[in-house]
């Protein structure tokens, strides 16, 4: 059900938008919900001031100083999506941005965030960097200067003990990008790995990064040392695709385009995700469907099979 606070999102609580700005790096981008409405608060003084030229984004990005604190100040805890009108490792991001947004989510561990990016593969490096941790750990002193009540609060190293609380999400419209991305997301370290299909803009068959039980494939003459699960760092690109390989997705969210120019979603396409999820018992999250030629999200109009919101960790 929509509400104000999640921008009528229904598998989030509320967006958390410290960063304004992208690029459109792939068909999904194409109707981009985010550049529409920061094309309409673009003027000056505006919010979305220097990130739009003729209508579109520009490629630079806008740090909101005066946001970047907001889940230490919320009381409840709230499912978070990040960045709903930017994303986190687009290259324009400062690195130290990005390390004070990773500070302010380990900290503010009584949230559950959804970080959502369609560059998996930058995220990956991101978090397979041996200098993150001494960063994160000094973005962190920053933030509990002004904040002593987060004093006692530990910061584990991303690298080699994801939080259960931070959630990595990446986005893909068809088989290409699926194939590109996925792969990527899976190398991250991270307790939950999830994809969002939406816009949804052909079939996408998921069985390869769902289906369990799949060996190491590193070579048993390599030394110990070089193998996937040697926890020293840093590890290379082989190392972290073997590691990949063996992992499955936690989280699957689906959807049709919306808007006045959407591309068509045939209904069998969400169908087959839908089945395959079911297949794998990997929770998938129905969010909007065409119904009599109309885009809604209202569960109760959708058909029967379709009428299915889980989170990571639901069971069937
Ligand atoms: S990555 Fe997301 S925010 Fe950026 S242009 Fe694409 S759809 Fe828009
Ligand atoms: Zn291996």
């Amino acid at each position: 059900v929509a509400n104000q606070r999640n921008g009528g999102i229904a598998w989030t609580d509320c967006t958390w938008n410290p960063l304004r700005g992208c690029s459109k790096v792939s068909s999904g981008c194409q109707h981009c919900y985010a550049e529409m409405m920061a094309a309409r608060f673009s003027g000056p003084g505006m919010p979305f001031e220097g990130v739009i030229e003729n209508g579109h984004w520009n490629g630079k990005i806008r740090v909101a100083e005066e946001k970047l604190d907001d889940p230490l100040r919320w009381k409840k805890p709230r499912r978070v999506f990040v960045n709903s009108v930017s994303d986190l490792f687009h290259s324009a991001v400062p690195l130290d941005m990005i390390d004070r947004i990773w500070a302010t989510m380990l900290l503010g561990h009584k949230h559950q965030y959804q970080v959502l990016t369609k560059r998996p593969a930058e995220m990956c490096r991101y978090l397979s960097d041996t200098g993150l941790y001494a960063r994160v750990l000094d973005a962190a002193n920053r933030i509990r200067v002004d904040r002593p009540n987060l004093m006692g609060i530990s910061i584990s190293d991303p690298t080699k003990f994801p939080v259960k609380w931070i959630h990595l999400l990446t986005s893909c419209e068809n088989q290409a990008t699926a194939d590109e991305r996925i792969p990527d997301l899976l190398a991250c370290p991270a307790a939950v790995r999830g994809v969002s299909l939406e816009p949804l803009l052909g079939p996408i068959d998921l069985s390869r990064y769902m289906k369990r039980g799949a060996a190491c494939e590193c070579d048993p003459k390599l030394p110990p040392s070089e193998r996937c699960n040697s926890p020293n760092t840093p590890p290379s690109r082989r190392m972290l695709r073997c590691r990949a390989a063996m992992r499955t997705l936690d989280w699957v969210i689906v959807g049709c385009e919306s808007g006045r120019n959407r591309r068509a979603c045939e209904i069998g396409w969400i169908h087959s995700i839908v089945r395959q999820c079911r297949e794998y018992g990997v929770p998938v999250f129905v969010k909007q469907l065409e119904v009599n030629c109309k885009v809604t999200s209202d569960i109760n109009a959708f058909p029967e099979w379709a009428r299915v919101r889980m989170f990571p960790g639901d069971q069937y």
